[in-house]
């Protein structure tokens, strides 16, 4: 696998091959959910490129930027063992040789969960995802369901800028236990990792109980059960997957997601299920 740190390095790297390129965009401490990432980038393309970068521009909360994992060395190996080509691994000064100035406004995406609860947060995202699209420039690029709104975001900014990029949605790689599989988890302790499987249960539960009672009822019920846990409940939506508007009453014929996002001591978590 070649390391490349230069935004020129890597242009003079791509601008000689005509491989069809796969593309992995992630902020590191890998786990299984990336891989998997990789594995279905290596089965479509000739070439798969991953990156790693923490981008401050996208933490709204300078703690959680500051406690963010980084294992460089171990990601270096595991993405050697899954066979893929290129790793970006950019400094903060390479990507941001200037402070920004632009900002993003994904509208009534982004009013709702992630984008009210972290402003900045989107901008910040399409800010990077953009950067490094133009940079790498790939056919395809692979995106976790993990990160339900993301995704929409993602999907919204390649149609608004014509980005002429297949986004590809991927399964949210889970523990045993349910729980989704998050760089963050390696802040929680064992016990809290036991703890943080009532995330994954409550979507279940929520999603068994949408045919059987109303949404204010299911939302009262799961937050009483959270608040007998150590988990504190930002925030239960059951939206509509297209839209991502709230909705008030289930309807079976409409594609619906259920998204939870919680604290665990000072470990945020997020995670959500398609019914
Ligand atoms: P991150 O490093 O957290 O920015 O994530 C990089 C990519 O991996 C994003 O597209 C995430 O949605 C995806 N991802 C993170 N966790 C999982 C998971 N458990 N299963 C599948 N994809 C994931």
């Amino acid at each position: 696998m070649k390391i490349i740190n230069s935004i020129t390095d890597l242009r003079t790297e791509l601008f000689n091959i005509n491989s069809t390129i796969g593309f992995v965009p992630t902020m590191g401490a890998l786990h299984n959910g990336h891989l998997s990432l990789i594995d279905k980038s290596k089965s479509e393309n000739e070439l798969t490129i991953c990156s790693i970068f923490v981008n401050k521009e996208q933490f709204n909360n300078s703690e959680d930027f500051n406690k963010y994992p980084i294992n460089t060395d171990v990601d270096i190996k595991l993405l050697e063992k899954n066979g893929c080509d290129i790793l970006f691994l950019p400094t903060s000064d390479e990507i941001y040789s200037e402070k920004p100035i632009i900002k993003f406004d994904f509208g009534h995406l982004e009013t709702t969960m992630e984008g009210a609860f972290r402003p900045g947060h989107f901008s910040g995202v399409a800010l990077i995802v953009s950067k490094l699209f133009n940079i790498v420039n790939p056919n395809k690029a692979y995106f976790g369901q993990k990160d339900f709104q993301q995704l929409a975001i993602i999907k919204q900014l390649v149609k608004d800028l014509s980005f002429n990029i297949d986004i590809v949605s991927c399964p949210t790689i889970r523990e045993q236990n349910g729980l989704a599989m998050s760089s963050r988890n390696l802040r929680l302790s064992k016990s809290e990792q036991g703890e943080a499987a009532l995330i994954y249960k409550s979507l279940e539960m929520t999603k068994d109980l949408l045919i059987k009672k109303p949404i204010s009822e299911i939302k009262s019920e799961l937050k009483n059960i959270f608040n007998n846990s150590n988990i504190d409940l930002e925030y239960l939506e059951i939206v509509d997957s297209n839209t991502l508007i709230s909705i008030n009453e289930y309807n079976i014929e409409n594609e619906t997601t259920i998204c939870i996002a919680a604290h665990l001591g000072n470990v945020r978590l997020i995670d959500n299920i398609n019914v």
